[in-house]
Order: structure tokens, then C-alpha cells, then sequence
């Protein structure tokens, strides 16, 4: 019996039908986990491989993103970038996609990491055509998606935020409405490009110390009770061996890959650049990554520890 023949056809009859586009490392198992909680889903991606492990966890599976959405109140997206947003949702020419057929008062949730403006088109043209559309990234990597813990950083009414709260609460933990159209890109990249930094910085610390013959882990636990105490020293030391259960004492395996924060860096600078904001420190960040990323992209993002000591990977 699947998880959704277990649920009532009462709480069926209650929640609203959902098509799901995008199915790779986060939106395959967020799909998932609304499948569990009793959603009906109808999925759409561009690979069969993917679309096939929804089926078999409940899905029915689509032929277009259009099929995906027929008959939906809802519309949930997890896209690589800016470009298939667009692609999907305003058309390659910038007028047929997805939102010219979909009925007034749909709810469209995107939560690609995406540039502000980007999502602000696509919210743009929605709210033209009757279409609530929320801007709805979000943090907590694929083990938030697998476990459903995700933080969404939401943009957009508050009436359709309300109305996506209770679909958000099954696939997250911690749901934040930070403003209207494209604030919830913002917010994340403003915190994504302070993550870049404060990794990047305290690498360069640890290095510092080890190089003038002090431990790691030594050095990393005085500064633990000292000023420079950060996120990373607290729970994602990037020096191997000073932390258990961390990429970096797995060979910088899984965790948060450098490319997707070199691509969540390079969207602040692009949104920087929009609004005339300073961002030296970034800019640096991304500068490091950038250089970084080249040959070490897949690795997870506090692999920057090796720009100053190779040896580490
Ligand atoms: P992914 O590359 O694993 O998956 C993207 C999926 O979209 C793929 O299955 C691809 O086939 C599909 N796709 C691409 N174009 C399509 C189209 N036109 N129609 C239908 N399907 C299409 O990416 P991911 O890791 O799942 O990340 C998705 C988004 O979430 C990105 O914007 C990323 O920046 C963001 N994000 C990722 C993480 C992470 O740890 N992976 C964490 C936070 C945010």
C-alpha cells in the first residue's frame, strides 16, 4: 500500500491538486515528501530517469509542463536557473509559456535559486494575468529536502503566501515571508553571500594558524569562545579531521556544492550591480570561488580551505 492510499479521501478531497517541475537533487524529494503527506501530484521534468522515481512513489507523470498543471491549483517549480524559469513559465519568445495557459487565481510557488529580477518578471506577468506567483528559494541543501526541514525564504502577497504556507510546512521547517515580489531572492542571497564570506574567511584563519604551527583543531576551538566565533566553527569546520560528520572530514563530499555557491555568489554581485549596493567583500568571495571552482566544483563548497593548503583534499 503506497503512503497515499493510507491517507483519507477526506483529507484528499481538502488539499489542492499540485503539478511539480523540476525533479533533480531537491525537487524530487521535496515532490516526495507532499506525495507522503497525502498531495496528488502530477510531475513534469526533462528527464525520464527522474519522472520515473516519482512514479513510483505516487505520482502520475506528465508530458509537458502544461500537462503538469492541467487541472492544478498549484504549481511548484525546482529549476536549475534563471533561463528555464523563463523557459518554462514566460516561453522561449517570451510569450507562450507556461503562465498564459494556466486559469486565474492559480498559485504558482518557484523555488529556483534565481536573480530577483528574473523572478520579478515572471511575477510580473503572472500578476497581469490573474496568476499569484511567490518567489520561494530555499536553504537547507538536499538532506533539508530529503527530511523536509527546508527554510523557504518567501516573496510575494500575503495572500498567496498564506494560501502556499500549509503546502511549504510539509517539505520545510522554517517559512519566512521576507517582503513582496523577488524578496525572497534577495534575502537568500544576502545570506548565501555572507555564508561564501565567512567560509572563505575562516579558511583563511585556520590556514593562518596551522602555517605558524598551531592545530586546527586547537586554534578552532579558541576561536570558538573568541570574537571570530561563526556558523562554520560552530558546525562546519572546512579544516579535515577538526569535526566529525562534516564534508570536510568526508573528503569535502556532499553538503553544498562550490558551483551552486559560486552561483548563488555571482547572482548577489548581479543583483549588487542592479541596485548600486557595495559588496567589496563579495566580490572577493566570489572572486575566490570563481578561481576555485574550476577544478573543484562538485566538491562541497568549504573545500575552499584547499586555495590555501592543497593537501587537504
Ligand atoms: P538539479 O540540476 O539537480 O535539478 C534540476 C532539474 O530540473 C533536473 O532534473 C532537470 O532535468 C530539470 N529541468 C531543467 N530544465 C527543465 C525544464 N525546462 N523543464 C522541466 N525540467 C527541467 O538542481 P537542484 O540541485 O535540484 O537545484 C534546483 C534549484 O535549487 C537550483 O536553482 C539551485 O540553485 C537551488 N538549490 C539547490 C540546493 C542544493 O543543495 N542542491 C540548495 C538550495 C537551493
Amino acid at each position: 500500500m503506497t503512503t497515499r492510499d493510507a491517507t483519507s479521501s477526506e483529507g484528499k478531497t481538502s488539499k489542492p491538486k499540485i503539478g511539480f517541475i523540476g525533479l533533480g537533487n531537491m525537487g524530487a524529494p521535496m515532490a516526495e515528501n507532499l506525495l507522503k503527506a497525502g498531495y496528488t501530484l502530477k510531475v513534469y521534468d526533462l528527464s525520464a530517469e527522474a519522472t520515473q522515481r516519482l512514479q513510483q512513489a505516487g505520482a502520475s507523470v506528465a508530458s509537458s509542463p502544461e500537462d503538469a498543471a492541467s487541472n492544478a491549483q498549484v504549481v511548484i517549480s525546482m529549476l536549475p536557473a534563471g533561463r528555464h524559469v523563463h523557459a518554462v513559465f514566460l516561453g522561449d519568445s517570451g510569450s507562450n509559456g507556461l503562465l498564459s495557459t494556466l486559469p486565474k487565481g492559480t498559485l504558482v510557488i518557484d523555488s529556483s535559486t534565481i536573480a530577483a529580477a528574473d523572478a520579478r518578471k515572471v511575477a510580473d506577468e503572472a500578476t497581469k494575468l490573474g496568476i499569484d506567483f511567490l518567489d520561494a528559494p530555499v536553504s537547507g541543501g538536499t538532506g533539508g529536502a530529503i527530511a523536509g526541514t527546508l527554510t523557504f525564504i518567501v516573496g510575494g502577497q500575503p495572500e498567496a503566501f498564506a494560501k502556499a504556507k500549509p503546502i511549504l510546512d510539509v517539505m520545510g521547517k522554517n517559512i519566512f515571508h521576507a517582503g513582496d515580489h523577488g524578496a525572497g531572492q534577495v534575502a537568500k542571497i544576502c545570506n548565501n553571500m555572507m555564508l561564501g564570506i565567512l567560509m572563505a574567511g575562516t579558511a583563511e584563519a585556520i590556514n593562518l594558524g596551522v602555517k605558524n604551527g598551531l592545530d586546527a583543531k586547537v586554534l578552532s576551538d579558541i576561536m570558538l569562545q573568541g570574537s571570530g566565533r561563526n556558523w562554520a566553527l560552530e558546525v562546519y569546520n572546512p579544516y579535515p579531521q577538526v569535526m566529525e560528520n562534516v564534508p570536510s572530514s568526508n573528503s569535502y563530499k556532499g553538503g553544498f556544492m562550490a558551483n551552486l555557491m559560486q552561483k548563488d555568489l555571482n547572482l548577489a554581485m548581479e543583483t549588487a550591480k542592479d541596485t548600486g549596493a557595495k559588496t567589496p567583500m563579495g566580490a572577493k568571495a566570489t572572486e575566490l570561488y570563481d578561481a576555485h571552482v574550476v577544478e573543484h566544483g562538485e566538491k562541497d563548497f568549504s573545500s575552499i580551505m584547499a586555495l590555501h593548503d592543497s593537501s587537504v583534499l
